[in-house]
């Protein structure tokens, strides 16, 4: 088993509304700094497996999915995993119905049970769509239940599902490694969390890279601040932590001034390899 040129490219640094958002006048959403254009936080997984195929998974499928997909040059889709059910994380989903046609076949969806329950509910029209009145064009997804610390494989990569707290809904975050593989596995993407349970902080022990929200300075419910984000990467101490889910008070040139060594701002269309 292996995973080789594995990368990550982060298909959005955004926090939920994007950012410029709408009707906003304040400076970053009039910046013309791209790295202050932020489309919703997701990323695709990409790496040639032991066969030889090159392999693209998905984490989470914002609502602006085919926008990214189109921006990355996407192809295909071997996986999708959800970090949750959340709008800016899950509802992109309808337009996977593109990689079903491309291939040709159905698509695996990991997720845990509740936010499969939200799926199945929301994306209807696609789960049940022998009741829809006409024989339209749906999203062909397999749900595959997953739960927090039970690892499982695709295509030659590992995924450990990592209980996160955001605010008071537990949700998932991914340690993703492979056998034989260097930087920037093995590698931690926790987004959308206020804190992290110490069994997940355990799991993220010995991570290369490390994938963290973090909204803005001012405290938040169900985000991590600035100070707080800075904290947890060093007691985590990857090599190298990357900073997603930015709001519209993160400024690029202003925050990424005040960041330690080791730390660093998301920026949409970034590439994470070795
Ligand atoms: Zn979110
Ligand atoms: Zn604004
Ligand atoms: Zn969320």
């Amino acid at each position: 088993m292996s995973a080789a040129n594995f990368r990550l490219r982060l298909l959005g640094t955004g926090t939920s509304s994007g950012v410029p958002a709408i009707g906003c006048d304040c400076p970053t959403c009039t910046s013309d700094d791209p790295r202050d254009r932020r489309l919703r936080t997701s990323a695709a997984v990409q790496f040639t497996d032991h066969a030889g195929q090159s392999r693209t998974i998905l984490i989470d499928v914002s609502p602006d999915h085919r926008e990214q997909a189109l921006r990355a040059g996407l192809n295909r889709c071997d996986g999708i995993l959800l970090t949750h059910s959340h709008v800016d994380h899950a509802f992109g989903l309808d337009e996977v119905r593109r990689y079903n046609a491309l291939m040709g076949t159905a698509l695996d969806l990991y997720a845990d049970e509740p936010t499969l329950q939200d799926i199945r509910r929301v994306f209807r029209h696609s789960f049940h769509s022998d009741q829809n009145q006409n024989d339209s064009f749906v999203a062909r997804i397999v749900t595959r239940p997953i739960a927090p610390l039970q690892e499982f494989w695709i295509h030659g990569l590992r995924v450990l599902p990592l209980p996160l707290l955001h605010g008071r809904q537990e949700i998932l975050g991914f340690r993703l490694e492979a056998p034989e593989s260097g930087g920037p596995l093995p590698l931690g993407y926790c987004t959308d969390c206020s804190a992290i349970p110490p069994q997940s902080l355990a799991a993220l022990a010995g991570v290369d890279t490390l994938i963290l929200d973090m909204l803005r300075e001012r405290s938040h419910q169900t985000h991590l601040t600035l100070g707080q984000a800075v904290e947890l990467a060093r007691s985590i101490g990857a090599r190298r932590t990357v900073l997603v889910h930015m709001g519209h008070e993160v400024l690029h040139r202003e925050v990424v001034a005040k960041l330690p060594a080791g730390i660093e701002l998301g920026v949409d269309g970034m590439e994470l390899s070795a």
